[in-house]
């Protein structure tokens, strides 16, 4: 796909709401909004001309002036687990990642929100190519949609979690939009957005009457260790931070998960645990503990503690009452694990993401 001109108004991404308002003058019936919607999203077509539920002189006058910006996947990578790695190309160039990870009860697809990512976390293979642009709710939804499509799933009973490109809560709003779609399919139970912890963010979401589940990448718990591998913690340290997740609503049974990357000699001694134990303590949390998956643009010391060492800084969490899991690598072998999302390119043309190492 080059780069787009067609000027057709796109229906991906658009609510109920506002589909409603961009069909006014072409529908014959109020009840085609609803047709047009489920066409959308529950079967997830590709055109138009696949509604044909809808007459054909309908769906050409449609056709006129409406189009379906499903992303496109330009490249599949099939890991030996099982887990898939879908680039896509988006019509302005920019290519993003999304995964899909089988697991034995449950399927997950991990989505980017940004194409690339201004934070410049040190352990993060996706903030070394830089900031990108905030996706459109469409773009959003459309990975959801267009893995599905390519590996006939319905939507219900998916996992989706917002641990792709980019930072979530510094795309709030197309984030939302994308939420209010996924979750008429979805429960919001199922539905996970990661964040560093953009306060603003945190507090609008705090108003959302349906919230997904939180995730906070924490990896460190002190301002100086985590400053140092998380810039952005220099804006929203952890004070301030812990105290918004202090008030943050959580309904009944549900937990805050901390993400906790280990990196060897860096947050992993004993000292780093009981400082995380303390820094959680009061909160509804559970620590998902990842050992860092090392990339060679991010440098030598950028490695996971060996095995015994993991092994104790979970027990001592445990020891100490908190919930404490070890996250398993998923689809390593082709670069689709956690932190390894680096197919954003900053040349539109994708020059860059070409030349990238894989
Ligand atoms: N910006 C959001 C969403 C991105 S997902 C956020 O930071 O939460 C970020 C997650 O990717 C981290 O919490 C961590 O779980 C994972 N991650 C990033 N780099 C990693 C690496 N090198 N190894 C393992 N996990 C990594």
């Amino acid at each position: 796909m080059e780069t787009t001109t067609d000027t057709r108004t796109d229906l991906l991404g658009l609510s109920r709401e506002r589909l409603a308002e961009a069909l006014a003058s072409v529908i014959d019936r109020p009840f085609r909004v609803e047709q047009i919607y489920q066409a959308l999203y529950a079967r997830a077509v590709r055109d138009v001309s696949e509604m044909t539920d809808l007459g054909k002189e309908l769906r050409a006058r449609l056709a006129e002036r409406f189009r379906i910006g499903l992303p496109e996947i330009t490249e599949k990578r099939l890991a030996s687990d099982g887990t898939c790695k879908y680039l896509f190309k988006l019509p302005d160039g920019a290519t993003i990642e999304a995964v899909d990870i089988p697991e034995r009860h449950r399927r997950t697809f991990c989505i980017s929100s940004q194409a690339g990512c201004a934070l410049a976390c040190s352990f993060c293979v996706t903030g070394y190519w830089g900031a990108g642009r905030n996706l459109t709710a469409g773009e959003i939804v459309g990975q959801v949609l267009a893995i599905r499509a390519e590996a006939s799933l319905p939507m219900e009973g998916l996992n989706i979690v917002f641990m792709g490109m980019g930072e979530p809560l510094l795309n709030l709003e197309n984030v939302k939009t994308a939420l209010d779609i996924l979750t008429e399919w979805i429960s919001p139970h199922r539905i996970t957005v990661s964040t560093v912890g953009i306060l603003p963010g945190l507090e609008e979401m705090a108003g959302w009457e349906r919230r997904p589940n939180l995730a906070i990448s924490l990896h460190a718990a002190d301002d100086e260790k985590r400053s140092e591998i998380m810039p952005i913690n220099r804006t929203w340290p952890l004070a301030g931070l812990m105290a918004a997740l202090r008030r943050y609503p959580l309904e009944k049974g549900r937990k805050i998960t901390f993400e906790y990357i280990l990196i060897r000699d860096l947050n992993d001694s004993v000292r780093d645990a009981d400082r995380l134990v303390k820094l959680l303590s009061g909160l509804r949390a559970k620590v998902n503990l990842i050992p860092i998956n090392p990339d060679r643009v991010l440098g030598d010391r950028m490695v996971p503690p060996d095995d015994e060492a993991i092994d104790r800084f979970q027990e001592r969490l445990r020891q100490k009452g908190l919930i404490a899991t070890v996250r398993r690598r998923r689809g390593d072998d082709v670069s689709a694990a956690c932190g390894q999302l680096r197919a954003f390119g900053r040349d539109p043309r994708g020059v860059r993401a070409r030349g990238a190492a894989r």
